[in-house]
């Protein structure tokens, strides 16, 4: 075991990966980073939901030993960072963990507080809460940061709909997705240069001198890669996951049309992995069109792709024709809010950054600072993130009894302020407005 400073391993099993799966004992140690803002209030109330069904389905035999780690205003108090080293080694250490949001600056302010978010010129006391200890200087986003240290190349996003949630979309009862979005690759890999900067003005010339085409000297410059290494592993990852949960296709989501040799090669290289790698599971739509008369056959899955325009369609006018999707990271990070969107919003949206060994899960709304510690907001997307995760440790039993229970828990209307507005806007007279906590009692007493 590694020497940590302040992480304390408790007694339990720490999960190994053999051959890529994960192997869990009866007491697994699962890091558990509670994040800012909200943190506070959604972290217990996960923990209580997952300890609570774990008990019912196994009666005791098994049991999760949660570790704490420390990140954002934790971090700051404990190692005075906010991603700190120890913090990713134990991560790596653990190999599996879930986290709350993180504040991340915006702004141009030099400095930003971690507990109301406020962003100001100067350390020191918060110029909005008032805190002494909480501002700290801006830093990049931890989350990127955690995904980087890590090589958590796929985030994947489950999408469903929970009966009773007043959603916008028409067809949101077919809405099933399950969205792989690449995560280290595209505009995100930090190879942003600025108006006027060394390298911004280099590559400029480079093109003019290579291509005797002209860009803007007033530019600020951005890189795109995407690589086959990079593609080739998400989109694996995501046939893989089609063939596991026998889904019907798998949608490679691109913008090839203007960008062929980022986007359309993306395409191009999700083919190969799909028509190449799994002998002949996969179908292609022109084969299924030119060779099949549009009859898939019994066990096969269909590969197909999009332009990322029309995904933004399609996913609110055929929803069911969807069930894999799988996209750089860019277009990613929109369709995964998008389809969330759908289906009644971020409130219920889980997440989860996955590598090779490691895998991250966590709540994907932000730190909603105006809430903290008010017992108010929806632990929805925790909890699921958490269901996530117990799917991932192999516990499906627990995993199906808190969904279970929540959907209950939404169909009786037992739900937080924010579904309890939009319910009683439908005109709904039964709903019954619960507390973040009253909302995971709500769902273990329902499993
Ligand atoms: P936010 O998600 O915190 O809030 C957006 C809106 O949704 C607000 O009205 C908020 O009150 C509401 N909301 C969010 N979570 C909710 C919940 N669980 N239940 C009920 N209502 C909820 O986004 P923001 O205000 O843009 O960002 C606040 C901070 O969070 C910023 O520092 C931002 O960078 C950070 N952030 C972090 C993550 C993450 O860690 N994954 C994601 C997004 C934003």
């Amino acid at each position: 075991m590694p020497d940590f400073k302040h992480v304390k391993i408790p007694k339990g099993d720490v999960v190994t990966v053999q051959k890529g799966k994960p192997v869990v004992g009866d007491r697994p140690v699962i890091g558990s980073l509670r994040g800012d803002g909200i943190g506070l209030d959604i972290t217990p109330v996960m923990k209580k939901v997952v300890g609570a069904a774990v008990k019912k389905a196994y009666g005791g035999k098994r049991e999760i030993q949660w570790c704490p780690l420390y990140a954002g205003l934790e971090g700051l108090h404990h190692y005075g960072k906010v991603l700190p080293q120890e913090t990713v080694e134990a991560i790596q250490y653990l190999k599996v963990a879930i986290k709350g949001p993180f504040t991340t600056p915006i702004g141009e302010e030099t400095h930003v507080c971690l507990s109301c978010a406020h962003q100001q010129y100067h350390g020191g006391t918060c110029d909005d809460c008032g805190k002494t200890d909480t501002v700290t200087e801006r830093f990049r986003s931890i989350n990127v940061g955690l995904r980087q240290a890590m090589d958590l190349y796929a985030c994947i996003r489950p999408i469903m709909y929970f009966d009773g949630v007043p959603a916008p979309n028409k067809y949101a009862d077919q809405v099933n997705f399950m969205i792989f979005r690449e995560n280290t690759e595209d505009v995100y890999a930090g190879h942003d240069f600025e108006r006027g900067s060394e390298v911004a003005r280099a590559i400029i010339d480079l093109v003019k001198e290579r291509t005797g085409k002209q860009i803007r000297e007033d530019s600020g410059i951005g890189v795109k890669p995407i690589s086959v290494t990079g593609t080739k592993r998400l989109v694996r990852m995501a046939c893989q996951w089609a063939i596991q949960h026998d889904l019907p296709s798998v949608t490679l989501v691109h913008k090839g049309n203007i960008m062929k040799f980022t986007e359309g090669s993306f395409a191009k290289w999700g083919y190969e992995v799909a028509t190449e790698e799994f002998g002949d599971r996969f179908v292609t739509e022109k084969k299924l069109w030119d060779e099949l008369s549009g009859k898939m056959p019994k066990g096969k899955i269909l590969i197909k792709d999009r332009i990322a325009d029309s995904i933004f369609q399609q996913i609110q006018t055929r929803p069911g024709e969807y069930s894999v999707l799988a996209l750089p990271n860019l277009n990613g990070d929109y369709l995964s809010d998008a389809a969330i969107a759908l289906v009644g919003g971020l409130g219920l949206g889980p997440g989860a950054n996955i590598g090779t060994e490691v895998a991250l899960f966590e709540a994907t709304h932000g730190t909603a600072p105006k809430y903290t510690g008010q017992d108010k907001v929806n632990p929805g997307s925790l909890i699921l993130s958490a269901v996530m995760m117990l799917q991932h440790m192999g516990w499906s039993e627990a995993a199906d009894l808190i969904l279970d229970g929540m959907r209950r828990a939404i169909k009786d209307a037992y739900v937080t302020y924010d579904l309890a507005r939009l319910m009683k806007a439908e005109g709904r007279k039964d709903v019954h407005e619960v507390s973040c906590s009253g909302f995971g009692e709500a769902i273990v007493q329902r499993m």
